[in-house]
């Protein structure tokens, strides 16, 4: 999926734009001009064909990731579709929006760290 480099590399997508079409992720700066791209790549979209930022991953059925030593993801899940974690409903993911980088730095190294531990 050429979504995992970017989902590897939580500290650097937290200054990436994220704009999602078809699964591609825009790879330009946070707030950048002009239409969205992923870089490497000729596919460029504006805001207008963007994927909406609910997940179409949400309710797919999942189980709860495995937890680092200090408890993350605290039973969330990985969705697969954004690589966000997601709070289980029943066995499925509950409605979320994709992943679009951690919110604190905190967040980001735990991230990276289970991604280091669990990752592909
Ligand atoms: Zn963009
Ligand atoms: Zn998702």
């Amino acid at each position: 999926m050429s979504n995992r480099p970017i989902a590897q590399l939580p500290g650097a997508a937290r200054m990436l734009c994220l704009s999602r079409r078809d699964g591609e992720i825009c790879t330009r700066r946070a707030g950048h001009l002009g239409l969205h791209n992923r870089t490497g790549s000729s596919i460029l979209w504006s805001d207008v064909n963007a994927d909406q930022p609910r997940c179409p991953g949400s309710g797919s059925a999942a189980t709860p990731a495995p937890r680092l030593a200090d408890g993350y993801p605290n039973g969330l899940a990985l969705c697969p579709v954004c690589f966000a974690f997601v709070a289980l409903d029943v066995g499925t993911l509950s409605e979320h929006d994709s992943w679009r980088g951690d919110a604190t730095r905190e967040e980001a190294d735990q991230r990276r760290e289970w991604m280091n531990s669990h990752g592909w």
